[in-house]
């Protein structure tokens, strides 16, 4: 049974004791890492450096991709009931290994247990999916197609695939990815973000563990180097990457030119609408969860508040009183609603985000600038901040912050709210705040995103259900919706049912 992730060690001049160093983890084992190859790992809570992370290339993406190549026939042709029966063994041991897991998220990250935890039960459900998928693999069968022929249509895997997933879910997102893979009867290649790569290892020990086969499962560190020999593997088949637009747009276009199927998650600046009709209270603690939870890393969070006609000046009262009773610290303490920034870098390109607001002219009601941990002064630590009266020429309107950060917008009306968000570059997800039923149906009709909330902040869908963004946030990118809709019922609706059901509507 594998109780922790396993770490060789290496001496380093620079360190006074030898820090861990991860290991790539090719062909069912670790592989060996040299000192020198490595890059730190910081636990952004502390400043310190924790752990050493492999600089893998184009030598260890050849390496890992040979192995998946070399496992895919036997695994393609591993009865489909033997490879659910892996699955299944894995998705007991991830839900054993959950809090091992979530600390090392923790860990490296910053985010609160609590919420790393949830972010593993999330990606079990995507295991849980895959344990269930021989009955969506069935084909097609038509008889006399013509005299004494009939047609089939098989659904097979393609080969070696390829996962390259952000810091900011070290366990969710890749679970989107790899078991729909593996199940399906590929291999898989996955390069984690070098910032959070911790549960990573564990993750494959856990595959093995579970019985899966050597060199069905394979992990590789690195940066822009493995990135590029990933995208450019004749032997790869598809990867789906996960990340930001511009990384995104180059693994996207560099992969199809190289004949891959390619999938790409990217970006996002989501906003929720808020009506005048809204509950109040559930709208701030909404507003206040979604975009300061996880410190604002998350890309389905709220980011924008729309506040239509007077909600604005009704909700700001109540988002200031959650505010000031948040608590900021280590995410491994009890009780915390927010840890660190994950990297000291980001911390100052949040900052510049904040002063880049002053400058343009939104009101900063809340300042997170001067925040400090009173234990852990060297820790990644920043505070919340709200910006009021932010408008859509102002480029924290426009851009992707993923801090901390929460601003107002003020709109006159409905129409002009969702106008906003319609023309807006990114569409990840949204939500609308009312108990209008009308409203909200019109909302869902209208809103060009594709993941939307009827009073759910966080309209992250269900594991078995589809899950992506549109425009700037995906590549491809699915046709942009433009629906014909009936005019607004708001003033003539009958009360709301939505609000009591639609806790996940998507
Ligand atoms: P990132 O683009 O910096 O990194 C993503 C992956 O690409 C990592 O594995 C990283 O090592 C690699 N990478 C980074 N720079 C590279 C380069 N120059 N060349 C080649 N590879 C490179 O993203 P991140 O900062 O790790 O994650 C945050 C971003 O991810 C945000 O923009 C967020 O919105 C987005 N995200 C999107 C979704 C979604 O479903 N749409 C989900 C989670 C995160």
């Amino acid at each position: 049974m594998v109780t922790t992730i396993s770490l060789s060690t290496g001496s380093e001049t620079a360190q006074t004791a030898p820090l861990p160093i991860l290991s790539h983890w090719i062909d069912g084992a670790p592989e060996e890492v040299l000192p020198g190859q490595t890059g730190p790992v910081f636990n952004p809570a502390t400043g310190e450096v924790i752990v050493r992370v492999p600089r893998g290339g184009q030598a260890e993406v050849d390496k890992a991709v040979a192995a998946a190549k070399a496992a895919f026939p036997g695994w393609r042709d591993t009865p489909l009931i033997a490879r659910s029966q892996v699955f299944f063994a894995f998705r007991d041991l991830v839900y054993r290994h959950r809090d091992e897991m979530a600390a090392l998220i923790t860990r490296d990250h910053g985010k609160t247990f609590p919420d790393a935890l949830g972010e593993v039960l999330r990606g079990l459900e995507t295991i849980d999916f895959a344990c269930g998928l021989p009955s969506h693999l069935a084909g097609l069968n038509t008889s006399a197609v013509a005299s004494n022929v009939d047609a089939q249509t098989l659904r097979g895997p393609l080969g070696v695939t390829a996962a390259i997933t952000p810091f900011n879910f070290p366990a969710m997102v890749p679970m989107w990815i790899y078991p729909i893979a593996l199940m399906c009867g590929n291999t898989m290649v996955w390069k984690p973000s070098s910032h959070t790569p911790g549960a990573s290892q564990l993750q494959a020990e856990l595959w093995k563990a579970a019985g899966g086969p050597d060199g069905t499962f394979n992990v590789v560190y690195g940066g822009r180097e493995a990135v590029k020999a990933i995208v450019e593997h004749p032997d790869i088949r598809a990867i789906q990457f996960v990340g930001s637009t511009a990384v995104g747009r180059y693994v996207f276009e560099t992969g199809t030119h190289h004949g891959k199927r390619v999938g790409s998650f990217t970006s996002a600046k989501n906003a929720m609408i808020v009506l005048p009709d809204a509950d109040m209270a559930m709208t701030a603690d909404a507003a206040v969860a979604s975009g300061y939870g996880s410190a604002g890393e998350r890309c389905m969070a709220q980011t924008l508040v729309i506040a239509v006609g007077d909600s604005g000046d009704r909700l700001r009262p109540l988002i200031l009183d959650r505010i000031g009773g948040l608590k900021i610290g280590p995410g491994m303490e009890p009780g915390m609603d927010m840890g660190p920034i994950y990297t000291q870098e980001h911390r100052a390109s949040v900052i510049e985000w904040i002063d880049k607001g002053v400058a343009e002219g939104a009101e900063l009601v809340v300042d997170g600038r001067p925040f400090a941990h009173p234990t852990n002064p060297a820790g990644f630590f920043l505070g919340v901040s709200l910006f009021d009266h932010v408008t859509p020429e102002m480029q924290i309107y426009q851009e992707e912050i993923f801090g901390p950060v929460l601003g107002i917008v003020r709109a006159t009306t409905y129409d002009e709210a969702i106008g906003l968000i319609n023309a807006h570059k990114y569409a990840n997800g949204t939500a609308i705040f009312t108990t209008d039923g009308g409203a909200a149906r019109r909302f869902k009709l209208e809103v060009d995103v594709p993941m939307i909330g009827v009073n759910v902040p966080i309209p992250v869908p269900a594991g078995y259900m589809s899950f992506g963004g549109a425009k700037e946030s995906a590549m491809p990118s699915p046709t942009t919706r433009s629906a014909e809709v009936p005019p607004s019922t708001s003033s003539t609706a009958r009360p709301s049912k939505l609000r009591s059901t639609a806790r996940r509507e998507t």
